[in-house]
């Protein structure tokens, strides 16, 4: 849950989902739409197959036990380097060259090491060999996450209360050593659909791995004058007009930000292409609906009462 999302963001969320899958084997034996269900809302989905996925295999495997083999670790789905190594380093006291941001931020300023250098990696890695105490890798490793953390913060660290204020090099130079900002954000445009047909919302098998294993509103990706004669000819009939609300908006998910443009069609007659299906106002809730759609839903109730 920790990748990619805050601490104070996954606590909630952690706290349920322990309660309601208290074992690797509780969740090996539960269903997928369980799993995602108690997901809802912190994004990133694959980590949810993932862990998923993972609870299979150790229980089949590994009698629900978590192998401390750096390779065994990094065949699980979703478990890369850096999960590998916290695991290994926190659950069993054993050293990898970890990545975490955190611990990072802390030794490259210890050290003043160069974020935008070639070598970076490689000299991060070499001094985290040194500074790690071998025989208490676990709380080394968990103590200076927490440095990171808490006091050697992104913007204004509290260098005046550090423990490693004395030997630290960037208080010496009396500067950070500052990555580049790269800008992470993929911006897609979409058209966004609220079909309706007397009690019935309209539906998409939507492809996109961000909204898998959820019911979602039709998003179709932009194009000038999609809504054209032959895509209404191949995928509609409707004898109502099509309303597009006039500017786009923002909607951010997981690290895309999406430009939507709200189309309304009402009165939908026929649906002629397999991927729309309906699905009755009154079952929708339900439904295992993308948080997405949920929010589109009660802002399409209010804006067809406006444009339409
Ligand atoms: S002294 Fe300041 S910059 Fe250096 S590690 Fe501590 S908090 Fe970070």
């Amino acid at each position: 849950m920790l990748q990619q999302t805050q601490v104070k963001t996954v606590i909630p969320y952690f706290n349920k989902f322990v309660k309601k899958f208290p074992s690797i084997q509780k969740l090996a034996n539960s269903k997928y739409n369980e799993v995602l269900k108690q997901w809802a809302g912190l994004g990133y989905y694959r980590r949810a197959k993932s862990l998923y996925e993972t609870a299979k295999i150790l229980n089949f495997s590994y009698k629900s036990n978590i192998p401390s083999d750096f390779e065994k670790l990094k065949a699980l789905p979703g478990i890369g380097d850096y999960t590998a190594s916290a695991i290994l380093a926190i659950g069993f006291n054993k050293t990898s060259d970890g990545a975490d941001t955190n611990i990072n931020r802390v030794v490259t300023r210890v050290f003043y090491l160069n974020p935008n250098s070639k070598n970076y990696n490689q000299n991060l890695i070499g001094k985290k060999k040194n500074f790690f105490s071998k025989k208490n890798y676990s709380i080394t490793f968990q103590g200076l996450m927490e440095l990171g953390a808490l006091v050697c913060k992104v913007k204004n660290p509290k260098c005046n209360i550090c423990p490693l204020h004395k030997v630290c090099l960037s208080v010496k130079r009396k500067s950070l050593p500052t990555p580049v900002k790269k800008n992470l954000r993929k911006i897609e445009k979409y058209y966004l659909l609220y079909g309706t047909s007397s009690k019935k919302v309209l539906f998409f098998k939507n492809n996109y791995s961000f909204l898998k294993g959820f019911h979602n509103l039709p998003l179709l990706h932009y194009k000038h004058n999609l809504f054209n004669q032959s895509f209404m000819k191949n995928n509609f009939s409707t004898k109502k007009k099509i309303v597009q609300v006039p500017n786009f908006i923002k909607h951010q998910i997981s690290n895309r930000l999406l430009l939507l443009k709200l189309v309304i069609m009402k009165d939908i007659q026929k649906i002629k292409n397999k991927d729309f299906y309906w699905i009755r106002k009154d079952n929708i809730r339900n439904k295992l609906l993308s948080n997405f759609s949920k929010k589109f839903l009660k802002k399409f109730f209010l804006i067809e009462k406006i444009y339409v």
